[in-house]
């Protein structure tokens, strides 16, 4: 900052404080080269805890050094504020292809996970398609068409479904990662979303007979009614699995 107040137009203090970062991790990269460590043996990290430092930061990392840098918005907070200041200030630099190993700083809630950070950084590059970890649901966000919560709990059903499949799935066959799942919440407006998953449900709405189609691959297969909705659709997707995807091993 002193030699900062020295100059003829001094820098704001973000400013200086994101050079006094980057220097520092140049400085230390150079440093721990000249006693030895091989340049690929170096990974950078600077993590702060504002989504436009952060950004302003790698942007300026990556112009200035090859290694790989690792990304991280530290502290970011408890539920939905660390995950959308994550996602914000990750995205925008995953798709300038800045970024190498990424990780996801959430403060847990009271006895919560630590893995809902590992699902949100998997999440991220999902979405964003540059890496496939896990089929994804997509969900309708419900309207005035849906007097039940039967979708939404079907789609969470479905999604921790197929996250706790998905390390058997991984093992027997390839590509099951890549599939895409739809829940729909009305049976008119659900096939059309539904037609572009691999495999999609449109559960009834309000007013609706009480019946489910089911598409595969666009192309509806079968109509599930009664209260075992559910479970009928989970072996759907069972079956889909094991005659779609390449199997990797023989059966035991
Ligand atoms: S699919 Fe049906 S229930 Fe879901 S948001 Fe669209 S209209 Fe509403």
């Amino acid at each position: 900052m002193d030699e900062n107040a020295r100059r003829e137009i001094p820098r704001d203090a973000g400013a200086v404080m994101r050079e006094a970062l980057v220097t520092s991790a140049l400085e230390s990269a150079a440093k721990a080269e000249e006693y030895g460590l091989g340049g690929d043996k170096i990974i950078l990290s600077a993590k702060v805890s504002s989504v436009q430092d952060l950004i302003a930061v790698y942007r300026d990392l990556a112009a200035r050094c090859d290694y790989p840098l690792h990304l991280g918005l530290t502290e970011a907070g408890m539920g939905s504020k660390g995950i959308v200041g994550s996602t914000a200030a990750l995205a925008v630099l995953l798709q300038e292809g800045i970024g190498d190993t990424i990780r996801v700083s959430l403060t847990p809630e009271p006895n919560g996970s630590r893995t809902q950070e590992v699902i949100v950084a998997q999440e991220i590059l999902q979405t964003m398609g540059l890496r496939a970890f896990t089929p994804m649901v997509t969900a309708c966000p419900g309207c005035g068409r849906t007097t039940s919560t039967l979708f939404q709990e079907l789609a969470s059903d479905v999604q921790s479904y197929v996250r706790d499949n998905m390390p058997i799935w991984r093992e027997q066959f390839d590509g099951v990662e890549n599939m895409n799942l739809a829940v729909m919440g009305c049976i008119v407006n659900g096939p059309g979303e539904s037609k572009h998953a691999n495999i999609g449900i449109s559960l009834p709405g309000t007013g609706e007979s009480p019946a489910a189609p089911v598409f595969e691959d666009g192309v509806k297969t079968q109509t599930l009614r009664g209260d075992n909705i559910a479970n009928e659709f989970k072996t759907i997707i069972e079956r889909y699995v094991a005659r779609t995807y390449r199997r990797k091993v023989a059966p035991t």
